[in-house]
């Protein structure tokens, strides 16, 4: 405070030869961010009352407003053009009027990690856009999703949000304004590990009537809980209702959201629904698992060799050896007449 002053009637520490600087601007956003969250909490906190449509929609428009507040307010951290949708053209005057067009949540995600050197991982910017996705679906349509589906993504961007502020914010701010954030955020903090426990019960009760499905129990692509029992042609999950009317659809939404690969031919069915890197509740450790979402093939990545032919992964004991190569039996019934000319 030595070389700085506060002007008259205003808590807004003013350094000398300034009069608005972006050090100033951090506090202010991230107060309004975690009055968003506490406003998110209190909506989702199953303690005070169940979570209506209403207040799942408001949660979802309040975290969405949070995310873009307190990752903004990182970022101005950095340099206050860099909340401009286009920092090129950025000016200090559009920006003291709060007059622009800012940056979205994935640039400013980006610019985090290429410029400020944030690290997130895949999970935490697929929960975020995955939100941003729910949120224009309910800010046009209203709740058409899956409600306990929307209720868990929620709660991994709050979860996600919570370290941010904790890791990334907090620390950036001293004096009063911390003492003032970290007590705006204790009533947050607590109604957090209501909604996280409530999460984690129901996880658990579903955990003990799953016992004996872990062979075909995988994670569901929908709420990322480890309770889709998957079966012929599809699967069910038990955590968030979502079910899947066919192989190829429920293939295509896992391998959207996990590393998985899939489109290859299954050695049982020929559909290609063959997914490697499926992740079983039996095996979650083991992610060398091939399974077919049409016939509930199941194999390990050794228990499959390709075909010289085709290409085409075979189950070992079903490849033939061929002159010099390993055949499947199509690929070797066509070349036999050859060979034996
Ligand atoms: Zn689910
Ligand atoms: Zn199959
Ligand atoms: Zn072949």
């Amino acid at each position: 405070m030595e070389d700085g002053q506060r002007t008259q009637g205003s808590r807004r520490y003013v350094p000398p030869g300034r009069s608005f600087g972006p050090q100033q601007l951090d506090f202010p956003p991230v107060r309004n961010g975690i009055d968003y969250l506490a406003s998110v909490v209190e909506h989702l906190d199953e303690a005070v009352s169940d979570v209506s449509a209403r207040d799942l929609k408001y949660a979802v428009l309040h975290l969405q407003a949070a995310a873009e507040v307190l990752l903004k307010a990182r970022l101005l951290r950095e340099h206050w053009s860099l909340v401009f949708k286009d920092p090129g053209r950025a000016s200090r005057e559009s920006y003291e009027k709060a007059d622009f067009e800012s940056c979205g949540t994935s640039a400013a995600l980006e610019r985090l990690r290429d410029i400020a050197g944030i690290r997130f991982d895949g999970k935490e910017i697929q929960a975020l856009s995955a939100l941003a996705a729910d949120r224009n679906a309910l800010q046009h349509y209203g709740l058409t999703h899956n409600a306990a589906a929307v209720e868990a993504r929620a709660g991994r961007v709050l979860d996600f949000l919570m370290r941010f502020l904790d890791k990334e914010l907090l620390p950036l701010l001293s004096g009063s304004e911390r003492e003032v954030a970290t007590r705006d955020m204790a009533p947050v903090v607590e109604g957090v590990k209501n909604i996280s426990s409530y999460v984690q019960r129901r996880s658990n009760r579903l955990r003990g009537e799953l016992k004996g499905m872990e062979k075909s129990t995988i994670q569901c692509p929908e709420c990322e809980q480890m309770t889709l029992v998957v079966a012929p042609g599809g699967g069910l999950c038990h955590f968030c209702g979502e079910s899947w009317p066919s192989g190829y659809e429920l293939a295509n939404d896992y391998w959207l959201n996990n590393s998985a690969t899939w489109g290859r031919p299954c050695p049982q069915c020929d559909d290609r629904t063959l997914t490697e890197g499926v992740i079983f509740a039996d095996r979650a450790e083991a992610d060398d698992a091939l399974y077919c979402f049409t016939c509930t093939a199941r194999y390990t990545s050794r228990e499959l060799i390709p075909c010289a032919g085709c290409s085409r992964s075979w189950p070992i004991e079903a490849v033939v050896e061929g002159v010099d190569a390993p055949l499947c039996p199509d690929c070797y019934e066509q070349t036999e007449p050859e060979d034996v000319a």
